[in-house]
Formats: structure tokens, C-alpha cells, sequence
């Protein structure tokens, strides 16, 4: 098993509401550093992890199982020491072992509007998403789940901003693998 003292690389986790730029971000940091990027969005789709839809939430209900076991192979298996950049809306679903850095993105109320009204969210999907951001659901959901010195609440409204927030990582995983060696 992949445990955190054994890891040689950090697994990093990207959460946050959608549209804060969590994919954006994984996806350049994971290339910047060499990282294999997990889209838990993409994993759950192309595993079909789902299970009935349901009409009220307007979406599918999650087989949290059988992500995880589906995950695992990648975070617990002998021949993974490490390196996974993750990314998913959602984090007190993970084992706490898996990370040992969670990075909760944020952002401004007309940002996530624009970008969500650019994804082709409808009112109520937009107006819940900007909702669970104001009421800070995943930060609080984080702090909730994962050591407080583990998380990391980064604003990514603009792109100089992102900017800062990979640059952050990437010498945060340097400083990782310094402590680690
Ligand atoms: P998430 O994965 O969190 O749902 P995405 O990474 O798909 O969000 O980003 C949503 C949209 O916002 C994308 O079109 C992306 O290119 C854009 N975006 C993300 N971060 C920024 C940023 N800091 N500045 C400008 N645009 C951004
Ligand atoms: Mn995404």
C-alpha cells in the first residue's frame, strides 16, 4: 500500500465548485511536474459509476464504491509511489490517507457566472452551483475532512491569478520532495 510516509511523490487534490478551474489547473500542473492527472469526473463517467438519475437534483446519483475502488488501484497499489494530481467537486468521499495536499479553489460570484452560463448550465444548476460557493460548501467540507495544514483555500478569478496558483504547487511539490528525501 501506497501510505503517506512511503509515498515519493505528494498526491495532490483540486476541489472546489464548478467552474472555480479545477481541470484547468490540474491539467498544467500535472504536465508541468511530470503528474499523472486523475479527472474523477472522467473516471466516473467512463466507469459508469453512476447509478439512478435523480429528477429533483437533476442529476445522477454516485456510486461511491465503486469510484473508490476503481481509484484505489491507483492510490494503493505497490508500483504507484505517489504523483497523482486529482480533481473533483466533491472531497470528503477520499480517504483522508490519499492526500497530502488539498487545494480548494475559489471564485467570485460573476466569474462563476459567466463561466457556468458558458458551460450551458441552466438557471437552477447555475444559481445552486454559485450558491454552494457563497455558502462556502467545499471549503468547509474540506477543513471537515483533511488536516487543517493540509488545505490550501487559493482564489482563481483571473488568469494572472492561476498564474500565481501553479507556481504555488509546483514550488509547494519542490519543497515536498526536498522534506521527503
Ligand atoms: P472546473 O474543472 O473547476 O469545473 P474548469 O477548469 O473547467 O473548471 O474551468 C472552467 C472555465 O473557466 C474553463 O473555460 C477554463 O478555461 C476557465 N478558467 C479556469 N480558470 C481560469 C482563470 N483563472 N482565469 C480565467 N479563466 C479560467
Ligand atoms: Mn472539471
Amino acid at each position: 500500500m501506497s501510505s503517506p510516509e512511503e509515498r515519493k511523490k505528494p498526491n495532490i487534490l483540486f476541489t472546489g465548485t464548478p467552474g472555480v478551474g479545477k481541470t484547468a489547473i490540474a491539467t498544467m500542473v500535472a504536465e508541468k511536474l511530470g503528474l499523472h492527472h486523475a479527472n474523477v469526473g472522467e473516471i466516473i463517467k467512463e466507469n459508469k459509476c453512476h447509478t439512478e438519475y435523480d429528477q429533483s437534483l437533476d442529476t445522477h446519483v454516485l456510486d461511491e464504491d465503486k469510484l473508490l475502488d476503481i481509484m484505489e488501484v491507483d492510490f494503493d497499489t505497490e508500483y504507484i509511489s505517489g504523483g497523482i494530481v486529482a480533481d473533483y467537486h466533491s472531497c470528503e468521499l477520499f480517504p483522508e490517507r490519499w492526500f497530502d495536499l488539498i487545494v480548494v479553489l475559489r471564485a467570485d460570484t460573476e466569474v462563476l457566472y459567466d463561466r457556468l452560463t458558458e458551460r450551458g448550465y441552466n438557471d437552477k444548476k447555475r444559481s445552486e452551483n454559485i450558491e454552494c460557493e457563497i455558502m462556502r460548501v467545499v471549503i468547509d467540507e474540506a477543513k471537515e475532512s483533511y488536516a487543517k495544514e493540509i488545505v490550501q483555500e487559493l482564489s482563481n478569478n483571473t488568469i494572472e491569478e492561476m498564474d500565481q496558483n501553479i507556481a504555488r504547487v509546483e514550488s509547494w511539490y519542490h519543497q515536498w520532495i526536498q522534506d521527503h528525501e
